[in-house]
């Protein structure tokens, strides 16, 4: 395979290579021997300004790493991390390289990385490569979590190898080629941090706050501006996770992205009966990302980034604890406020009273006792809210295993609607917007990953046809809509790296 440089068709800007050279590991993919596109995202590709007419033309190639576009950085870039709790000093891109950074039709800097591109300095024993499986995972929901307005980083390509992975099994290989605010982690500062690099995490810092935070900068303590503004925005993504019933499933803090996208999709899973105790991940066995527990670890994981930014917060050690402290406990408030916004409006109010927590929490609970399915609940509720009597209720008690379970609850709810006055058809309208009626189904996940296994690629594309207009009810998408059947339901996921 010939290694040439093709005509550019990104127009790189790179600034993360301009920091000093021991932030990341100068480094070419690996050549593969048969690519072969399997998907070209035509939206991502006019917002990044790249033509889609040009980029389809060589896209095997371009997207497998076989050439490298004039221009690129193609680094991989350091990191450590918190893995279930325990520190490793040293992770960094061990089959990720960047490409480059692009500025995207609205001015805004996106790096462009292939995933899966060959091993790096930073691949220990692994190969550097990633599989198909995980490939059109990772590009399915990326693309529906963006569709459904959550902050998540992107999928421009995904190009199949023609070679082998090896796993517990041998397995068709694949390269993602990924779109994000910058893929620059919690772990980021952990790596300098750890080697007691203060001019590494100033820098870092710097580059942070230009690039997600400039508002930062001019703040009077900068680095404790920066330190909030990472703390909002990873709460606030995580109360957007929990209302539509996502969970990451590694929530590791080398898997979090310091610009507030979500990153990193590994095991992850919607939930589809309610139960903040749920657990998909293989490898989670303690249950630390739980559902439920989302938010606790955003917050843990924080006070990693609030470590590493100590000596930069205030000269006095002391005052410095103290501003970090204080930013750390706010968390849960800031997840609180969030939260509970987004849920008042999946119900249909307004304004806020002081009993909506309650009312709010005793849907949850009916949810969980009954079983009932997530997204489905929330969904019928937009019709109920319309019509009390009848039918519409009907489907939303026949979720529940045991109806009384929603039709207390239903009852609460319905005086509380009758305090504020807004037309039910408008009340519904705009409950449909934030209630999809489709997610990434996890049973219609793997049900498009075995058959592009298998060479057919119609199950992925119809799935990401679907989910590319979540909050519509389409006939023709019905089937997507619906709860897995018991034996459909899919009970373990797996990181597969
Ligand atoms: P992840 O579980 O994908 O978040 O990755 C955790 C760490 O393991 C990161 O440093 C990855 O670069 C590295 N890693 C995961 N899979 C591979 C692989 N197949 N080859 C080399 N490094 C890998
Ligand atoms: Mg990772």
């Amino acid at each position: 395979m010939t290694y040439g440089a093709a005509p550019a068709p990104f127009a790189f800007d790179n600034s993360y290579t301009q920091l000093p050279e021991h932030f990341y590991a100068r480094t070419a993919p690996t050549p593969v021997s048969a690519p072969r596109l399997l998907a070209l995202n035509a939206e991502l590709c006019g917002e990044l300004g790249l033509s889609f007419e040009t980029l389809s033309l060589d896209a095997a190639a371009l997207f497998s790493g076989n050439v490298l576009p004039e221009g690129a950085a193609s680094v991989a870039q350091a990191y450590a991390g918190h893995q279930f709790g325990n520190f490793v000093p040293q992770l960094g891109d061990g089959r990720a390289i960047l490409l480059g950074e692009v500025l995207d039709a609205g001015g805004r800097r996106r790096d462009i990385q292939l995933k899966g591109a060959g091993p790096t300095p930073f691949s220990r024993r692994g190969d550097g490569r990633a599989a198909l499986g995980p490939v059109v995972r990772e590009y399915l929901l990326s693309e529906a979590m963006h569709a459904l307005g959550i902050p998540s980083t992107r999928s421009l390509a995904a190009v199949a190898t023609g070679e082998r992975v090896y796993r517990e099994e041998a397995l068709p290989g694949a390269v993602l080629t990924r779109v994000a605010a910058s893929h620059i982690r919690v772990g980021t500062f952990e790596y300098f941090a750890a080697q007691e690099d203060r001019a590494g995490v100033e820098a870092l810092a710097r580059h942070v706050m230009a690039r997600h935070y400039p508002e930062a900068l001019l703040s009077e303590r900068p680095c404790l501006a920066l330190l909030e503004g990472v703390c909002v925005r990873q709460a606030a993504l995580v109360a957007r996770w929990m209302q539509v019933g996502f969970i990451h499933g590694v929530m590791n803090t080398d898997n979090m992205a310091v610009s507030g996208e979500t990153i990193d999709y590994g095991p992850c899973a919607f939930l589809d009966a309610y139960d903040p105790e749920k657990v998909f991940s293989a490898i989670d066995r303690g249950g630390r990302y739980a559902f439920g527990n989302q938010s606790r670890v955003a917050q843990w994981n924080l006070a990693r980034l609030a470590e590493t930014l100590l000596p930069l917060l205030d000269a006095d050690q002391a005052k410095a604890v103290e501003s970090a402290t204080a930013a750390i406990h706010r968390v849960p408030e800031v997840f609180q406020k969030e939260w509970l916004s987004g849920m008042r409006r999946k119900i249909g109010l307004e304004a806020g009273e002081p009993e909506d927590l309650a009312l709010i929490e005793g849907l949850l609970e009916a949810m969980r006792q009954g079983e009932a399915d997530f997204t489905l609940t929330f969904r019928r509720l937009c019709s109920a809210a319309q019509d009390s009597a009848g039918a519409a209720d009907a489907a939303v008690r026949e979720l529940f295993s045991a109806p009384g379970l929603y039709d207390s609850w239903a009852a609460l709810w319905r005086s509380r609607l009758a305090r504020e006055d807004v037309a039910p058809e408008l009340r519904a309208e705009r409950m449909r917007l934030v209630n999809p009626a489709l997610i990434p189904r996890n049973h219609r996940v793997e049900e498009a990953i075995a058959a592009a296994r298998e060479g057919d690629l119609v199950p992925f594309e119809r799935l990401h046809r679907a989910l590319s207009r979540p909050f519509v009810e389409a006939p023709e998408f019905a089937e997507y809509a619906l709860a897995p059947r018991p034996e459909e339901r899919v009970l373990r996921t797996f990181c597969g790296t």
